[in-house]
């Protein structure tokens, strides 16, 4: 027989990677012992599991020669009409024409990612950011220079520095409780980012999952929305958190040059989202008072922040920090001294509690001492419980 030639290796994206010491902490997580902090999953109590059967039931026997069929990549026209109805009410004053549907918000990352980044392309992040909008800009070839934030988000001086070094042509933000700090940006400094992109030409992508997941304080503009920004802003959203991620559906609302090469680069991904998932998405957001189940859901989770909140002094060693939400799913813990979280995890899963240390959410050089909580998911009974085994690991 004659010799076998092995088919090419595969394409490597250094950086793309770092997604491991998820998936190992959510693996964690399945195990029933362990009270697993790590997922960033919504609280199941939060996601109408009834009402979304209904929604799928009357869609699927209304117009089922539809909504199984081919679409057009746009998206359901009555769910950009719903989307443009919420941006509207929220600020941003838009039309059913402008938000592009797709396949949940990582593919708008993945979107944004194929028009506008070129090898060796710089884009600016906070730092620490999430950590697979990393991994999208890492695939793309970018060069990613992170930027210091603070408790209210980054620091606008220290972006004018990178601006003005590196060139970025992308700046990627979460503005509204962040993953992973569940930090806000204050509304000064969206006003100041939207500013500087106006004077020195960057793009923003503002990546806003959380926004409508507030429990404290005032719900802030969005920095597309700021004076300067609308020709330069490009707003990501979902309906993981508002209705549920196993949906796979967001948008991208961008300017239009944006939005027609979004439309063509998504052709070639997935033709489009899934027809009966939108038309179900569409018909729930227009029979249901979607901003009282906002309301309940953002009340739950409000407890849930506060329980964490109260039992971290006790569970963390003295000297600890972490942040204090507004509103979302996650908190940010560093610890004191050199320690490194990650080390720490397999004595905290062998206390039945788990986390997700912080390093891979660093673009640069990682604070190993820092991780992330969710409170989402559990009652506040059960964080108690859980912050009690983090104190009896940690100590
Ligand atoms: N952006 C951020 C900041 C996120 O935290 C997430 C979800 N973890 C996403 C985007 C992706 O969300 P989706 O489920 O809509 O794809």
């Amino acid at each position: 027989m004659a010799d076998r030639v092995p088919p090419p290796g595969l394409v490597h994206h250094p950086g793309a990677g770092g997604g491991s010491v998820i998936r190992e902490a959510l693996t964690l997580s399945a195990r029933p012992d362990v009270l697993s902090f790590a997922g960033g999953l919504p609280a199941s109590e939060s996601i109408d599991a009834e009402g979304l059967r209904a929604a799928f039931d009357q869609v699927l026997s209304e117009s089922p020669h539809t909504v199984l069929q081919y679409s057009v990549t746009d998206g359901d026209r009555r769910l950009r009409e719903a989307i443009a109805d919420r941006l509207t009410g929220r600020g941003l004053l838009t039309d059913p024409d402008r938000p592009l549907v797709t396949t949940g918000a990582q593919q708008a990352l993945a979107l944004l990612a194929a028009v506008l980044l070129r090898p060796g392309d710089t884009v600016a992040v906070e730092e620490p950011t999430y950590l697979a909008a990393l991994q999208c800009f890492a695939r793309a070839g970018a060069r990613v220079i992170p930027v210091p934030t603070d408790d209210d988000g980054i620091e606008v001086e220290a972006l004018a520095h990178v601006v003005d070094r590196e060139r970025p042509r992308l700046v990627y933000l979460v503005p509204n409780f962040q993953n992973p700090t569940g930090r806000t940006l204050s509304l000064e400094r969206r006003r100041a980012v939207a500013r500087l992109a106006g004077e020195k030409g960057f793009w923003i992508a503002e990546d806003d999952p959380y926004g409508d997941l507030r429990f404290r304080g005032q719900h802030l503009p969005w920095v597309t929305a700021q004076d300067g920004a609308q020709d330069r802003s490009i707003l990501i959203g979902s309906l993981s958190k508002i209705l549920a991620p196993g949906l796979r559906l967001g948008w991208i609302h961008a300017p239009l040059c944006f939005r027609r090469a979004c439309v063509v680069a998504k052709q070639a991904m997935d033709l489009h989202s899934s027809t009966v998932d939108q038309a179900a998405a569409a018909h729930y957001l227009a029979t249901h008072d979607i901003d009282t189940r906002l309301e309940h859901a953002s009340f739950l989770y409000r407890e849930r922040c506060d329980a964490m909140l109260a039992a971290l002094p006790e569970a963390l060693p003295e000297g600890s920090t972490w942040s204090h939400p507004d509103g979302g799913m996650f908190l940010w813990v560093r610890l004191p001294g050199h320690v490194n979280a990650e080390e720490l995890l397999p004595q905290a899963v062998s206390h039945g509690v788990a986390y997700v240390p912080g390093a891979p959410f660093f673009a640069g050089p990682p604070d190993r001492s820092t991780l992330r909580l969710s409170f989402a998911g559990h009652n506040p009974a059960n964080i108690e419980q859980g912050m009690k085994r983090l104190g009896k690991a940690f100590t």
